[in-house]
């Protein structure tokens, strides 16, 4: 029996557009759907996703079941997507909407609610859906595709009932379907063919069954029999209870379980959303034998986020440099899934756009400790909370302050329970780098020249140390207006090691608008030529370059080898 999921506001909606003249339209779709993502086309639009070619862009969302609104002619869409029909195996909503806003067709995913959607998406512009499906205008509503909290038992069974209708036959509807009030069917109280809304299983000819999500799992011990998986468990007690499968709604577990693995795998497993708390009393539970686990059942579907919490995340992010297409595509994601997105104001404003529904914790550089913790006590609630640095979050930047505040809470089981992960980023370094050719080819060491945070003292060893051993320096925090001598010191440092020939990279702004790159030499370098928004990578004796083929600069690489 293959069960229908109605589309669901989990599945973030690609909104592809193609040129600036649609974005306003493309905008006001987005803000329909939390979570979703504009993509645009290079070169012509600046969205959150950038894409290259349309066909093979639209050909990939389509194979991820990822619903796709195109603001383009719908003849384009259907051509780019051709060749992708005969993969039956998903059929997300695919839309076309005009670029003005002023028409909304839906084209392909009927069963994955493309005429909500459309509807939806209608209703957000102000203007009709351009409904084609016979049965839907027939009663009002589509019998197959039945609102969210409620799922279609099997579709092959819905398609036979529909013609039926179509062709004339009667139906009664049996248990709660509100939706159903409004719809145009043709009732008859003895009639045979019935529309059943429950969440047991049974099999009757004739019926259309639909479920309501109102049935949850209640997790209360991880292993009475050990040898029994979670998710056996629970086939088990859904089997005795005859409860369907498509009927559960969430799995609830006390707090005191959010960090358990394999209860998080168990719900990954069986698709549901894990959630943390008590349950409330408008649930009746089901005996069961299983004495840590039950079924309960809500007179009504259920919405998840209403029942208990969620275990929070809190995910530490680098932006790269500063332009968008140097930030990993894991931050990103973070970041379009974020509740709260906690940073220095500079960077919170370079991870943008946000949507309403996203809050902003922007504080100042200096308050790191304290913001680390404010995004534990926010992560502990259960929201999704976003920690920005710039370049890479474990370089001289949050990851290792949002550590520090864990490790100075080992007690605190909230925090503890918090999903905490660190997503990588394009350190300032490795982008400066890459802009001059290949200065780090070698050894090379990250220094901070900032003493805020360390004693002078241990800056200078090090730096004596490093340039005795010839690594390639790269230098963060060169300077700042509190900090007015420090360079010059360590650039007297360095020149008692290296030769004045030594060659010196300085990038300034990388990524970010009014970048400069500046090849000089140790003897030429002089500290005014550098600010706190500068990346000094000083060169080892075998760092070396050559002129640009198109004159603009030079190349600076550190060979691989040593003589
Ligand atoms: N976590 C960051 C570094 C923070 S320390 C990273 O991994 O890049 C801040 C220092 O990084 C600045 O003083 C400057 O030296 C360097 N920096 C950061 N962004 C830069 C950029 N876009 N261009 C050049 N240097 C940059």
């Amino acid at each position: 029996m293959a069960g229908v999921m109605t589309f669901n506001d989990d599945v973030p909606v690609a909104i592809v557009v193609l040129g600036m003249g649609a974005i306003d339209t493309a905008r006001r779709i987005q803000a329909r759907y939390p979570g979703s993502l504009v993509h645009g086309l290079v070169g012509r639009v600046k969205a959150d996703v950038a894409f290259t070619e349309l066909g093979p862009h639209l050909r990939e969302l389509y194979a991820r079941n990822t619903p796709i609104v195109a603001l383009c002619a719908a003849g384009i869409v259907i051509r780019c997507l051709a060749s992708a029909l005969a993969d039956k195996t998903h059929e997300p909503p695919v839309l076309a909407v005009a670029e003005d806003g002023s028409a909304v067709v839906p084209l392909l995913g009927g069963l994955g609610g493309v005429n909500v959607m459309a509807r939806e998406i209608a209703a957000a512009l102000d203007v009709a859906p351009a409904i084609t499906t016979s049965g839907e205008l027939r009663f009002g509503t589509c019998l197959l595709n039945p609102p969210a909290g409620y799922v279609l038992a099997d579709i092959e069974q819905g398609k036979r009932f529909v013609s039926d209708l179509l062709a004339g036959a009667t139906t009664r509807v049996e248990g709660h379907a509100p939706w159903l009030d409004a719809a145009d069917l043709p009732r008859a109280a003895d009639a045979g063919l019935a529309i059943r809304i429950t969440p047991h299983t049974s099999k009757v000819a004739g019926e259309l069954m639909i479920h309501p999500r109102c049935a949850i799992v209640c997790v209360t011990a991880l292993s009475p029999s050990p040898e029994q998986s979670i998710v056996e468990r629970v086939r088990q007690i859904l089997r005795e209870q005859r409860i369907a499968s498509m009927s559960l709604a969430a799995v609830l577990a006390p707090l005191s379980m959010m960090a358990s693995a394999p209860l998080a795998e168990a719900a990954q497993t069986l698709d549901l959303p894990l959630r943390f708390g008590t349950l409330p009393a408008s649930f009746q539970t089901l005996e069961s034998r299983d004495d840590g686990m039950t079924i309960a059942l809500a007179p009504h579907p259920v919405d998840p986020t209403m029942l208990g919490q969620a275990r929070g995340t809190l995910t530490v992010i680098g932006l790269g440099p500063g332009s968008a297409n140097l930030m990993v595509p894991a931050a990103r994601q973070a970041l379009a899934q974020a509740d709260d997105v906690l940073g220095y104001e500079t960077y919170v404003r370079m991870a943008g756009p946000f949507a309403p529904h996203q809050t902003l914790h922007c504080t100042d550089n200096r308050e790191e400790m304290q913001r680390a913790r404010h995004a534990f006590e926010l992560a502990s609630t259960g929201r999704n909370v976003v920690v920005v640095s710039s370049g890479d979050p474990g370089v001289f930047a949050m990851a290792a302050a949002v550590l520090e505040a864990l490790d100075q809470a080992r007690d605190n089981e909230q925090w503890n329970a918090v999903e905490l992960s660190i997503v990588p980023g394009v350190s300032a370094a490795l982008a400066t780098a890459a802009r001059a050719g290949a200065p780090l080819g070698h050894d090379f060491c990250m220094l901070s020249l900032s003493d805020n945070l360390k004693p002078w003292a241990v800056i200078e060893t090090r730096l004596r140390h490093a340039a005795q051993a010839d690594l390639v320096m790269a230098f963060y925090n060169p300077v700042s207006r509190a900090r007015p001598w420090q360079l010059d010191r360590a650039l007297d440092i360095v020149r008692e090691h290296r030769s004045g020939e030594t060659l010196i990279v300085l990038g300034r702004n990388i990524g970010r608008p009014g970048e400069t790159l500046t090849t000089t030499t140790l003897d030429k370098l002089h500290s005014s030529q550098v600010d706190m928004r500068t990346m000094v990578i000083v060169g080892s004796s075998t760092t070396r370059s050559f002129a640009r083929a198109n004159g603009d600069g030079d190349w600076v690489y550190t060979p691989r080898w040593y003589e």
